[in-house]
């Protein structure tokens, strides 16, 4: 396919928004490789081990990931690497001429659990953050409330682009990032990933159930559990599911192995969770 031509103006806004990604990322100098094809110490290093393998683009795969156990420096260098790749990606060209920059996941990189969103929203296309507007501050009140920190947890959209007016993702949209979700979900190889909402819930699952069916159940990504609840975004519209929420999050503390306090304490986190 050929690729769409640009204007000028389209490749610098492109060239400025992988710039500030890696700004975000912490590069502060880009250096260039030597004559001799030597690499400069600042230069971006492409890690060269078997989790390349891993982190190397690949059309969406059934089979279950190889475990490649990521040293730290090499995990967060290849996140970098992804993460400028993303802020460079022009192929949804209505999402890409209309973000003010691309959102590419937050929190601990060696995180037991991912928490797997939709699509950015207004308040993350404008803050470069996943989950920050008001449907995310009930997310950290639902992660808090399952004792845990936002950083102790990685968080990260199916898409990395805002869809204008927070319209649902289109096919194409999710196809296109599907390379990146997956080659970030085989770095940071979390023990459990929890889908918000049906399009975290579908894409990842590859199934076209609803989220009503899903929840409650334990389901498998390459060898990752998953367990699906419904998106904080629904509970602001509809208060009374935070009980499923709640349920689906007991479920899953369980299987990760995280006690709950004891009951009076609880049903104050619980309450918290639910009451925002
Ligand atoms: N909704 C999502 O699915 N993701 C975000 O980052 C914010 C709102």
């Amino acid at each position: 396919m050929t690729a769409p031509s640009r204007t000028p103006s389209d490749s610098n806004r492109a060239a400025i928004q992988q710039l500030e990604s890696l700004e975000r990322a912490g590069l502060r100098v880009i250096g260039r490789a030597g004559r001799s094809g030597s690499r400069s110490q600042t230069q971006a290093v492409v890690p060269t081990t078997k989790s390349v393998e891993a982190a190397a683009p690949s059309a969406h795969r059934e089979s279950v990931a190889p475990e490649v156990n990521v040293p730290s420096d090499t995990q967060q260098d290849t996140l970098q690497i992804i993460q400028a790749e993303v802020a460079a990606c022009q192929r949804c060209g209505e999402l890409a001429s209309t973000r003010t920059q691309t959102v590419f996941g937050v929190g601990n990189p060696k995180a037991r659990l991912c928490f797997l969103g939709e699509a950015p929203g207004a308040d993350e296309d404008r803050q470069g953050e996943p989950f920050v507007g008001r449907a995310g501050q009930l997310l950290t009140k639902i992660i808090e409330a399952c004792t845990l920190a936002r950083s102790d947890v990685y968080i990260l959209n199916v898409l990395k682009c805002r869809p204008p007016g927070n319209r649902t993702p289109l096919p194409d949209e999710v196809s296109n990032c599907r390379g990146f979700l997956d080659r970030q979900l085989a770095i940071i190889r979390p023990d459990f990933i929890c889908c918000l909402g049906s399009v975290a819930a579908q894409t990842l699952l590859e199934t076209d159930s609803p989220i009503g069916r899903m929840r409650g159940k334990l389901f498998s990504y390459r060898g990752i559990s998953v367990v699906c609840t419904y998106h904080p975004a629904y509970l602001l519209r509809n208060p009374a599911a935070k009980k499923d929420v709640w349920d689906d999050m007991k479920m899953l503390l369980a299987k990760m192995g995280i006690e709950l306090p004891k009951k009076s304490e609880s049903a104050g986190r619980t309450s918290e969770a639910g009451g925002a």
